[in-house]
């Protein structure tokens, strides 16, 4: 196992073919051109190894390939378009036309939407269980599962998965797994250690860790990886540009350093939090109220800088008060980059009926970026000062 700064710095720059520049070069190129007939019959042979054309093998993005399937501890990887578009390949790779699929309950939204309407066109039926338990797993496996779909932690409540468990049930069964696992990131955990098949990234978040691109990693054995390259990859296209990569590799130079000072501020501004009247409860794996806590510290090293909270006020007028007093918080989906970040699910809700609906209306997710944590306290204090109860 490779050092992750070794991996970071040094890893998959082969600095001698390019002038010892320090820094990668973007070969923004569609193509790449060969000498003579033999050459090219060649080079046509070895589509999947050698540059011949981006949408296959592009030397700036095969940089970030190995970079990151070392960070996971996985044999190779390959980067997409976005997160959504390295989960649909991982998903399609692994299902057959009457296939059956079990997920775990609230995945990220647009995995659910594939599973529970895209695919759906194809005859392939998706069954969403509480991941919490791993008799549900058991239970839901039929003859035709070919696939259990993970996210451990999702990134609203935070519920976990026993990878360890459920890799070994999959198996026995000769079901392939795959796990999104953005929240942790490989920092804090790797599924593939654990015996899981196949991680999923949405690298627009703590992976280039900018708010500056939209990227997907997927990570997996050689076996694997080729498989999809030929098929899922090549044929539905969904790469990832030179340019994007190029700002991804500078994304993850500093990778380490961001992810765990967000973390340790997050866990500062949970420990005011926790404590304040106006928070009902906190969502967070590594709180000491998280009813899944022992087995977050057995499989993660550490815990994102992400949480949620309710807040404690009679009304949603009282939510959007403390959210609109924010102001070091910037109001945005997404996560993962240097700003800290809020989203309220009562801005996913709007009928007069709102108290009833699934979705705590009094919810509001929180990254922590890279402030000064003091001074983030000190803006939550004021926020939550101005909701009158
Ligand atoms: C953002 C996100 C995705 C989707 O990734 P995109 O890069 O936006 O396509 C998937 N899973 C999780 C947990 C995410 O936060």
């Amino acid at each position: 196992m490779m050092e992750i700064s070794e991996i970071i710095n040094h890893l998959g720059e082969d600095r001698e073919t390019y002038f010892n520049s320090i820094s990668p070069p973007i070969f923004q190129a569609s193509n790449f051109c060969f000498p003579n007939v033999a050459k090219l019959r060649e080079s046509l042979k070895k589509e999947f190894e050698v540059p011949f054309y981006t949408r296959g093998v592009n030397p700036t993005v095969e940089i970030l390939r190995k970079k990151l399937a070392a960070l996971e501890g996985a044999e190779n990887s390959l980067i997409f378009g976005s997160g959504s578009a390295a989960m649909a390949a991982a998903i399609m790779s692994s299902v057959n036309q009457g296939d059956h699929v079990v997920c775990v309950q609230k995945p990220y939204s647009w995995t659910n939407k594939l599973l529970n309407e895209y695919l759906v066109r194809y005859g392939i039926e998706t069954e969403m269980v509480d991941g919490t338990d791993i008799a549900n797993f058991q239970k839901a496996i039929k003859p035709n599962t070919s696939l259990f779909v993970l996210e451990s932690p999702n990134s609203l409540t935070y519920e976990l998965q026993d990878l360890i468990e459920v890799a070994k049930l999959a198996k026995k069964h000769k079901i392939i797994t795959v796990c999104d696992n953005s929240y942790s990131t490989p920092l804090f955990q790797q599924p593939i250690k654990m015996g899981i098949d196949m991680v999923v990234h949405s690298a627009s978040k703590y992976i280039s860790g900018h708010s500056d691109l939209v990227a997907g990693v997927l990570c997996g054995s050689n076996k694997k990886v080729a498989s999809i390259f030929k098929s899922e990859y090549m044929t539905i296209g969904g790469i990832i540009g030179p340019q994007e990569a190029w700002l991804m590799i500078r994304g993850l130079r500093t990778f380490k350093l961001r992810v765990e000072r967000s973390s340790q501020s997050a866990m500062q501004v949970l420990s005011f939090l926790e404590n304040h009247d106006k928070i009902e409860k906190v969502f967070y794996p590594f709180s000491s109220s998280f009813p899944q806590l022992e087995l977050a510290k057995k499989q993660m090293k550490g815990c994102g800088g992400m949480f949620s909270v309710l807040i404690k006020t009679s009304s949603m007028e009282g939510v959007e008060k403390f959210c609109d007093s924010l102001k070091l918080f910037l109001m945005a989906c997404s996560w993962g980059g240097h700003e800290s970040l809020l989203f309220p699910t009562c801005a996913l809700l709007e009928s007069q009926n709102y108290k009833n609906s699934e979705l705590p209306w009094n919810m509001v997710r929180i990254y922590i970026g890279l402030e000064e944590p003091e001074l983030l306290i000190e803006d939550l204090a004021q926020a939550l000062n101005a909701i009158s109860s």
